[in-house]
């Protein structure tokens, strides 16, 4: 395997491998680890180039530090990205090779699940490191994260009827739900479990006949979900979808769903206040899962009640950012950005090193 180590301003490392034997081609992007060692899932994708699996890798292992700062996991930030098609291209050969690059990092940078790999493939990772959370329950690892994701949203949305309507019941509203993956698909059960009306869209269309036999939920199409006259736009397939053309169709008074990276640009965050959207900070929402993990790599190892309770932060944690934005005049994300970067400001300081101000999202 070849492993190529590029320079990139603001990142601690970032290596590229390439392995004709399986037909690796992989980033690892280790962002941070200030507060921790470097933990964000493993995505595969049908990238169309390098460079934009470059991109996408970078933007992703910045979140990452950003949200475990703010969810105070004591974690640092990476991310992993296999350039591949999910549908055609996965094998043991392939993953074990991405074990070994994982591996390769001495456990500075910690692999879970993300889009496009479950727990299949992270125990065949897992025959070549041991830098590998959410395995399956029966190992003693803290499993699929989805689910509790998923918690983590619904505890949010709570938090996002609070601020912009003045209730904390979720159920008299209209959600516009993007993706029905393994949390969006969660959120939707439980937001027709409560009697919610759920408008919802995917590209798979199995997923949709899955999910238009429950209470409430309707099918619209992949474009049309921006348009539905609803409450709440819950994003929960990929990142860069709150941009220029689709802001000014939106109808919802909120938005708060579980994809990563939903901002196309940080200025679409004031462009959502300026229309008076609220928007729950992607990766202060969608923390559940981290927060679940982080508590099988810290001391003691897995404890799902431990985990439980402190998803249930999400909640406050929104609240508080909430109250700062008004207070100071700021968009939501500014508002979670500073709590993070005066954590990783405080660490900093506390370990000897010159704070330095974290660029912004
Ligand atoms: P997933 O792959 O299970 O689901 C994604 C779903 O979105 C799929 O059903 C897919 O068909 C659909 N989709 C893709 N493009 C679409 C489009 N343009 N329009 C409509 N639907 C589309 O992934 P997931 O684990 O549910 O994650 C969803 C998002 O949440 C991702 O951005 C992921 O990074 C983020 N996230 C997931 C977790 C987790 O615990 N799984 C944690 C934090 C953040």
């Amino acid at each position: 395997m070849q492993i190529r180590e590029i320079p990139v301003d603001g990142y601690e490392t970032v290596v590229i491998a390439q392995d004709p034997d399986s037909g690796l081609h992989a980033i690892i992007a280790v962002h941070d680890t200030t507060l921790g060692p470097a933990l964000g899932g493993l995505r595969m994708w049908n990238y169309s180039s390098e460079e934009e699996a470059l991109r996408d890798v970078l933007r992703l292992s910045k979140g990452m530090t950003y949200k475990s700062a703010c969810a105070d996991t004591g974690l640092g930030g990476g991310k992993a990205v296999i350039i591949g098609d999910q549908k055609t291209d996965k094998s043991e050969p392939l993953f074990r090779a991405m074990g070994r690059f994982v591996e390769s990092l001495g456990g500075k940078y910690i692999t879970a699940e993300d889009v496009g790999v479950g727990i299949r493939e992270l125990e065949w990772l897992r025959q070549e490191t041991t830098h590998v959370t959410g395995l399956s329950r029966k190992s003693g690892s803290s499993g699929n994260p989805s689910p509790f994701t998923a918690r983590g949203v619904m505890r949010g949305l709570r938090a996002c009827a609070e601020e912009a309507f003045g209730t904390s019941r979720l159920d008299n509203f209209h959600y516009a739900v993007q993706g029905l993956g393994h949390v969006g698909g969660d959120v939707v059960l439980g937001l027709s479990m409560l009697g919610a009306w759920i408008s919802v869209t995917d590209l798979n269309e199995e997923r949709l006949e899955h999910f238009e036999s429950l209470p409430g939920v309707n099918v619209v199409g992949m474009d049309e979900i921006y348009d539905v006259d609803c409450d709440f736009f819950v994003p929960s397939a990929l990142g860069g979808i709150l941009n220029d053309e689709t802001i000014p169709r939106l109808k919802a008074k909120v938005v708060a769903g579980c994809a990563n990276n939903q901002l196309g640009e940080a200025r679409h965050g004031e462009m959502l206040a300026e229309r008076g959207i609220l928007y729950a900070p992607d990766y202060v929402i969608n923390a559940g899962g981290i927060i679940n993990v982080a508590i099988e790599v810290g001391p003691g190892g897995y404890n799902e009640r431990r985990a439980v309770e402190k998803i249930e932060n999400i909640y406050r944690a929104l609240k508080e950012i909430f109250a700062t934005a008004r207070r100071e005049g700021i968009t939501p994300e500014e508002a979670a950005n500073q709590v993070a970067e005066a954590r990783l400001s405080e660490a900093k300081a506390k370990n000897g090193a010159v704070p330095d101000t974290a660029p912004s999202q």
